[in-house]
């Protein structure tokens, strides 16, 4: 079976486009995930899909008037709704419902709904009467970061599809496809988590690379020399360089337990091999376990009070001062 043009999320687009053959596509459908996971790609792939009139067949031709007037976004058969300011208002729910009403000359209508669980209660309730009698050639995709925000009478109306993280093969393809050939294991794609969005920032993100470089010095070093300073004054000057220090941190304390484990087949920092052995050697299980903990305390306080600069001198300092960071009087 051929497929829409899409990377991943094999079961929903093999779902999808069986539903779609054989004339069972429904009218409703809810695509959700976490940010940056594609659900927006996904419902454009699908909103083109339902739009070619070369069908039905699983992935659009490209070629017909549907397909090119999509691609050039000058389809009136297709319509996108963002939300306007926080949310999706019910005005803009009003004009769905003012086009759908109207007979295309041919094919179908697609409407696609922008984070739809920040429609207002109002929005969401005007929608539902549409979504109870559909008319037959109308069909809605809506995205949503939380399917529980909807209400209850929308779920009940829609197919849901959640999209799950890619592969580590899959985001490589992706950021091929966006032109960013990577080797498989480049750092941006074993940070990533599976998230595409996540892999193209960390590609564009030139910082990534030297942060790694200071937090594995820092790994290594015996506490007396340069290097537990050199990153604590670089995350000083650099609060953006934060959260990546965690991730890196906590990324290379799991590393080593699977190293102590005699795992070694699935390492986020594989590229970091020896250093980690090395780092692996000087540490317990147990105590790995602990630093993990330690990191995600000051992660959570970070969140809600923490000053910056005290968050990077418990990171960066206390460890080897054998200060405990929880125990530290915040
Ligand atoms: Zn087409």
């Amino acid at each position: 079976m051929g497929s829409i043009g899409f990377i991943g999320q094999k079961e929903i687009v093999e779902r999808f486009t069986e539903q779609f053959r054989s004339g069972m596509a429904s009218h409703a459908y809810v695509l959700s995930g976490p940010p940056g996971i594609g659900k927006k790609t996904l419902a454009r792939e699908m909103a083109k899909t339902l739009i070619c009139l070369e069908g039905p067949d699983s992935a659009p031709c490209g070629k017909c008037r549907g397909c090119k007037s999509f691609d050039a976004g000058l389809n009136t058969n297709f319509t996108e709704i963002v939300p306007e300011t926080r949310s999706v208002l019910i005005d803009q729910i009003r004009a769905i419902l003012d086009d759908i009403s109207v007979r295309p000359a041919r094919g179908r209508k697609v409407y696609l709904i922008q984070e739809a669980d920040r429609m207002t209660p109002q929005a969401q309730n005007c929608l539902l009467k549409t979504l109870e009698e559909p008319p037959p050639y109308a069909v809605i995709i809506m995205t949503a970061g939380n399917f529980e925000s909807l209400l209850i009478t929308i779920r009940s109306r829609v197919v849901h599809f959640k999209l799950s993280r890619y592969s580590d093969e899959e985001i490589r393809m992706i950021l091929k496809r966006h032109g960013k050939d990577l080797p498989a294991g480049d750092p941006a794609i074993a940070f990533s988590e599976g998230i595409p969005a996540k892999a193209l920032a960390l590609v564009d993100n030139k910082d990534f690379g030297r942060t790694r470089e200071l937090v594995f010095s820092y790994l290594l070093s015996d506490g007396r020399d340069l290097a537990d300073f050199e990153l604590n004054e670089y995350l000083s000057e650099n609060r953006d360089a934060l959260p990546d220090c965690l991730d890196i941190l906590e990324s290379a304390y799991r590393d080593a337990m699977l190293v102590l484990c005699g795992k070694t087949g699935s390492l986020i920092n594989s590229d970091k091999f020896d250093k980690l052995m090395e780092y692996a050697k000087k540490n317990s299980i147990q105590g790995l376990i602990k630093k993990i903990e330690e990191l995600n305390g000051v992660r959570s306080k970070l969140k809600r009070y923490m000053n910056h600069q005290l968050a990077v001198d418990l990171v960066t300092l206390a460890p080897h001062k054998g200060t405990n960071l929880t125990e530290v009087h915040l």
